[in-house]
């Protein structure tokens, strides 16, 4: 046993030593000009290679152009690459040198992270720029603060799709090509439309919740080296109330039991077993009618917070009695939780793609565990009983009606990975400007009434 753990702990940390790093990091604008310069290894005479990167930036361009009709993002000169990007409204340069092994999803990451925070934070100066460049140098400490936080979560989580770590858990579910997309949240962007009353009210309130989020997603990823290597798989009945009395004391309101597809799993995801607890937790009633707010939109992180923690709680709790576990967090998840919750039988999925159940309607928010217990009391019903909602969705449609950013549409959009009715790219403005908008929820008729009367008063009219 100890041996396997040095073994995986040891791989660990080498894929986590081989994982990104920013060798160097430099803003320049168009002309040539450094404003920023990274460099922990070695001291650059950066007014050379400010100017040395622009033109190679500008011949680039024009070679790729001719052939691509797009900019250079990327150019490898050994065993390094640059990669570049462009801000046209500032007109500047982000550029990144890194490994080539690193893969550009990752290092896009990071440079559009590092441009949102440089914009955000000298707006003003960029506007009046006049040559002076001494307003940036206090970028420093931001930039690699971020840039430690994002390279500790990025390489957790690149290990847990490291083979070598995986090959243990012979049941893992991986994603395919039905698989869909994480959506990725960017809290930065959440400022761009705020009143600077709110903005120190985002920083004060939400952003300590969002972090705490985050370091439970980072807890999800990193406990998973205290799996037992032969996890237990059948679990007593004694056992599966106890878990559930402490996933009630802290403060779950409802769960259900599934297996996971892979077409469930988002892409480029592993989950490690596919025995699924879901696990609901409701949003506050009368905070949800002020939204769009800062009230509803503390209340939503909150919530996310308390989630992902009981959810890192619950997985200590099986590993504790040697059940091998991961938790799936709220925010930052690693599948599609609605539609495993509907298979566990606790709801129905609305026309605004969230989960309506009995208990709550759309207000909860949705954590699982995977776990390798595989007697849970899964839910074997042959048809949903609420899937009725569907019928009732058609017939009501008042979030399409009521969505601010036409978001919503009346027929689904059809994708080879399944249906949404939710266009995310006219939501996410609305998300963003708005702090976070949940009006689908809001207006919903099962966030207000109880599910039963909406029930009976549905089949009544049939
Ligand atoms: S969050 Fe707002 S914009 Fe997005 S779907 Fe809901 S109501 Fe529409
Ligand atoms: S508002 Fe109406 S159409 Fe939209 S999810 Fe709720 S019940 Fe369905």
């Amino acid at each position: 046993m100890h041996n396997v753990s040095t073994l995986i702990f040891s791989r660990f940390k080498k894929y986590i030593d081989n994982s990104m790093k920013v060798e160097e990091f430099w803003i320049i604008n168009w002309d040539g000009l450094p404003l920023f310069k990274y460099s922990p290894t070695r001291s650059l005479r950066i007014e050379l290679i400010g100017g040395f990167l622009s033109a190679i930036q500008s011949f680039a361009k024009t070679v790729i152009e001719d052939e691509r009709g797009q900019y250079l993002n990327t150019l490898t000169i050994g065993d390094h690459s640059y990669n570049f990007l462009t801000d046209e409204v500032y007109k500047l340069y982000f550029i990144l040198k890194t490994s080539k092994k690193v893969k550009e999803k990752i290092i896009n990451l990071y440079l559009q992270r590092f441009q949102d925070m440089f914009i955000e934070e000298f707006r003003k100066d960029l506007v009046a720029f006049d040559g002076d460049i001494t307003p940036f140098e206090s970028f420093d400490k931001q930039f690699v603060k971020t840039y430690d936080r994002l390279a500790s979560l990025d390489t957790i989580k690149s290990a847990v799709t490291n083979e070598a770590i995986l090959s243990k858990y012979k049941d893992r579910v991986l994603s395919n090509e039905y698989s869909p997309k994480q959506a990725v949240i960017q809290p930065i962007k959440f400022l761009k439309t705020m009143n600077t009353k709110d903005k120190i009210k985002f920083f004060t309130r939400i952003l300590p919740k969002a972090a705490s989020s985050i370091l439970n997603v980072r807890t999800s990823f990193k406990t998973l080296q205290n799996n037992p290597d032969t996890p237990d798989k059948i679990a007593s009945e004694e056992f599966i109330k106890e878990l559930e009395e402490y996933a009630y004391s802290l403060g779950i309101g409802k769960f259900g039991y599934t297996k996971l597809t892979p077409n469930l799993v988002y892409k480029d995801s592993t989950i490690l077993y596919p025995n699924i607890i879901v696990l609901m937790l409701e949003m506050d009633k009368d905070i949800i009618q002020t939204c769009p707010s800062f009230e509803a939109f503390k209340m939503i992180m909150n919530t996310y917070k308390l989630l992902n923690k009981a959810a890192n709680k619950l997985a200590d709790f099986l590993r504790e009695h040697n059940f091998g576990a991961q938790a799936g967090p709220a925010l930052g998840g690693v599948g599609n939780y609605v539609v495993l919750a509907r298979n566990a039988g606790l709801g129905w999925t609305g026309s605004h793609g969230l989960l309506i159940s009995p208990e709550y309607g759309p207000r909860q928010r949705l954590a699982i565990l995977a776990t390798s217990i595989e007697n849970l009391p899964i839910n074997n019903d042959e048809v949903n009983p609420h899937s009725w909602i569907n019928d009732f969705c058609n017939k009501c449609g008042e979030c399409i009606r009521e969505c601010p950013g036409n978001a919503i549409y009346d027929d689904p959009i059809i994708k080879h990975t399944g249906y949404t009715h939710i266009d995310n790219s006219k939501c996410f403005p609305q998300f963003y400007n708005h702090y976070g908008c949940t009006v689908c929820i809001k207006k919903c008729f099962f966030s207000d009434e109880e599910y039963d009367y909406l029930k009976q008063k549905f089949f009544e009219k049939k």
